[in-house]
């Protein structure tokens, strides 16, 4: 049941992609935050990008560490420097964007690298690092998708019908994606995830490739 699936009309072979950037998409609320907040507690091997965002932080968020809190204007001089690999207006209310350095300097060191983002930023980056894997995280249903949104408290009811639009949207994106992933428990998806990942490490034993 929570076996990676291959997306409907893209099935690729994982291991022959050797990348090692992995960029995780998906509804709103379906859990992205979380199984990245697992993947980083259990496996710190892998380097998890940290996004700029001009949202308040929410009680318990560390700048520096769930996000960089930038001001509009430090975001507009971002995007201005071309700082970002992609960036996004998420749920009309605020922007937020993946810088570029971080990343670059991760793949480079030859780590594992996770990006959580939106769907329009996966989608830029399929453009400009088409050699990434796009991995689909989805509820195990619609129903289940609106109850962990309603549990979850943090935004206003106004908020939370803005969200539901969008993530009815979002769920019909899951054909772009290279794979999917159900998301029925938090550790099983970090793992599976991680897996994923790891997959391009399989090297002939000679250092051949
Ligand atoms: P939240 O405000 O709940 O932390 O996140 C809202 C949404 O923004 C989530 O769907 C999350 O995936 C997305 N998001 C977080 N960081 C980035 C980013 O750097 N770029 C894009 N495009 N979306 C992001």
């Amino acid at each position: 049941m929570t076996e990676p699936v291959p997306g409907p009309d893209r099935r690729v072979d994982a291991g022959a992609r050797r990348s090692r950037l992995v960029v995780l998409a998906g509804p709103t609320a379906v859990g992205k935050g979380t199984v990245a907040a697992e993947v980083r507690a259990t496996h710190p091997e892998v380097w998890i990008s940290v996004s700029a965002t001009t949202r308040r932080a929410r009680p318990g968020e560390v700048h520096g560490v769930h996000y960089w809190f930038v001001s509009d204007e430090e975001f507009d001089r971002m995007v201005d420097g071309g700082e970002l690999l992609e960036w996004a207006i998420v749920h009309k209310a605020a922007r937020y964007g993946t810088p570029r350095g971080p990343v670059e300097a991760a793949l480079a060191a030859g780590r594992p690298a996770m990006l959580e983002i939106d769907l329009q930023g996966a989608r830029q980056v399929r453009e400009t690092m088409p050699e990434a894997m796009f991995v689909f995280l989805k509820p195990p249903s619609w129903e289940e998708l609106v109850r962990r949104l309603v549990g979850r408290g943090t935004e206003t009811e106004e908020e939370r019908a803005r969200r539901l639009e969008t993530a009815r949207d979002e769920l019909a994106a899951e054909p772009e994606f290279d794979v999917t992933i159900v998301n029925h428990e938090v550790h099983a998806a970090a793992e599976q995830l991680v897996a994923l990942m790891m997959v391009g490490d399989e090297r002939p034993a000679d250092g051949s490739s």
